[in-house]
C-alpha cells in the first residue's frame, strides 16, 4: 500500500527560486526511502513540506488516502529528526523521550516505562537520567530519534542526522537507524548527501538534482543501471570514468566504442550492444567504474586501452591507477539532463537519449 504520494508537488520561496520542481513519487507502506542529492538540489524543502513544516506551492501531499497538503504538522502522523536533535535542555533523556507520550495524556508510569524500554533499544539506557548538556553527539542523535519515535508514527523523516557525527559514531547510528525501523516497520524518508548512508539503508534511493528526481530505484539500480550520466557520476567512489564516445558497428552488427585515438569492442550478447547495433555514429558517453578495468602489461590490443600511469594512490583495501588515455572525459556535473532509456522510445537522430557503456552507466546528451 502507498503511505506516502507526492503528487506534482513544487516549491517556490520567495525571488520566485524554484526550489522543488513538480514532483512525483509513491512512498510504499514501511518503505525505507533516502532522497540523495547534492546541496541545495531541494531535499530538506521536499522533507519539510512532507511534515508540513513547509507550505506546498503547488501539487499534493498523499497519506494514504488522505489528501494531507492542508493538515497541520500535529495531524500529518509523522515525527521528524533533524541534523541536531534539538532537545529540551533542562529535562533529563528519560524525560524527554517520554515527553510526547505525556502530551498525549499518558500516565507517567507507563510513558516512563516505554521511554526507557526504547532507550535501551537506542542503547542509551544508562544515561537516563543525565541532562542533554551532559550528552554526546551520537546520545543526543539517540534520544532524538527516542522522542521521535515513542509515539510510534506513520512516517518517519530524517534529515541528515549523523552528519554532525565522527566516523565511528555515524557508522554505528546508521546500523542501529537501520535495524529500528526494521523492526519498527515504519515508513521512513532519510535525507542525505552521503552515498554510503544511501546505499546502505536504502530500500530505494531518490536522485535529486535541481529540484527533481532524476533516478529512483533500488540501491543496485541506481548504482549499477543509472539513468543519467548525473547519477553515475554521483555514486561511487572513486568517480566513475564518463568518457565520450562514438558507435562503430561493423558489418557484422558488432559494436564498438570509438574514443578517438583507441577503442573498446562490445560483446554480441551485452544488451548495450543489442541496442547500440541500431545506431552506427551516434555520439554517446560510455560509463566505466575503475572496479570494470585491470592494469595489464602486455602488448595485446585488443580491448584494451593504453595509457601513461600518472598516480598510483594505495587506499588500504584498493588501490586506485590514475592512467591518461587520451580519450574526453565527461564531468557529470555539466551534462545536461538525459531522458533515461525507460522513457523514450526510439533514439535515432541525436537530440534524444538512452543507456549504454561499457559498465553500466552511461547515456547521450539530449539537443
Ligand atoms: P543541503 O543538503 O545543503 O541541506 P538541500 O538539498 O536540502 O541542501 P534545500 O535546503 O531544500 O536543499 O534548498 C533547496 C534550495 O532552496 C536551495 O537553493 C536553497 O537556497 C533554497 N531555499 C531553501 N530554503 C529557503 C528559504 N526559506 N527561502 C529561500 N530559499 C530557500
Amino acid at each position: 500500500m502507498t503511505a506516502i504520494r507526492l503528487d506534482g508537488v513544487s516549491k517556490v520561496f520567495e525571488g520566485e527560486h524554484l526550489a522543488v520542481d513538480d514532483l512525483s513519487l509513491d512512498i510504499a507502506d514501511g518503505e525505507f526511502l533516502v532522497l540523495l542529492g547534492p546541496s541545495g538540489c531541494g531535499k530538506t524543502t521536499l522533507l519539510r513540506m512532507i511534515a508540513g513544516l513547509e507550505r506546498v506551492t503547488a501539487g499534493d501531499v498523499w497519506f494514504g488516502r488522505t489528501n494531507g497538503t492542508q493538515l497541520a504538522p500535529r495531524d500529518r502522523g509523522v515525527a521528524m529528526v533533524f541534523q541536531t536533535g534539538a532537545l529540551y535542555p533542562n529535562r533529563t533523556v528519560q524525560e524527554n523521550i517520554m515527553f510526547p507520550l505525556q502530551i498525549a495524556g499518558q500516565d507517567d508510569a507507563a510513558a516512563s516505562s516505554t521511554a526507557a524500554g526504547l532507550a535501551d533499544v537506542l542503547s542509551i539506557g544508562s544515561v537516563l537520567d543525565r541532562m542533554p548538556r551532559t550528552l554526546s553527539g551520537g546520545q543526543r542523535q539517540r534520544v532524538a530519534i527516542g522522542r521521535a519515535l515513542v509515539r510510534r508514527p506513520d512516517v518517519f523523516l530524517l534529515d541528515e542526522p549523523l552528519s554532525n557525527l565522527d566516523a565511528t559514531m555515524r557508522t554505528e547510528l546508521r546500523q542501529e537507524i537501520g535495524a529500528m525501523t526494521r523492526d519498527l516497520n515504519v515508513t521512513t524518508i532519510y535525507v542525505t548527501h552521503d552515498q554510503v548512508e544511501a546505499l546502505t539503508l536504502a530500500d530505494r534511493i531518490a536522485v535529486m538534482r535541481d529540484g527533481r528526481i532524476e533516478d529512483v530505484g533500488t540501491p543496485t539500480q541506481v548504482y549499477n543501471d543509472p539513468a543519467t550520466a548525473f547519477v553515475a557520476g554521483f555514486l561511487g567512489t572513486p568517480r566513475i570514468n564518463l568518457m565520450a564516445a562514438t558507435v562503430h558497428v561493423t558489418a557484422h552488427h558488432r559494436v564498438a566504442l570509438d574514443f578517438g585515438t583507441q577503442s573498446i569492442a562490445l560483446s554480441p550478447t551485452d544488451r548495450r550492444s543489442l541496442i547500440l547495433r541500431h545506431h552506427d555514429g551516434a555520439r554517446v558517453i560510455a560509463g566505466a567504474r575503475s572496479s570494470a578495468f585491470s592494469l595489464v602489461t602486455d602488448d595485446d590490443p585488443a580491448n584494451q586501452l593504453t595509457g601513461t600511469l600518472r598516480a598510483f594512490e594505495f587506499h588500504g583495501q584498493q588501490s586506485i591507477a590514475f592512467v591518461q588515455c587520451g580519450i574526453e572525459i565527461v564531468d557529470p556535473d555539466t551534462v545536461g539532463r538525459i531522458v533515461p532509456a525507460h522513457a523514450q522510445q526510439s533514439a535515432g537522430d541525436g537530440s534524444t537519449g538512452r543507456r549504454t557503456g561499457s559498465d553500466g552507466a552511461a547515456g547521450r546528451r539530449t539537443g
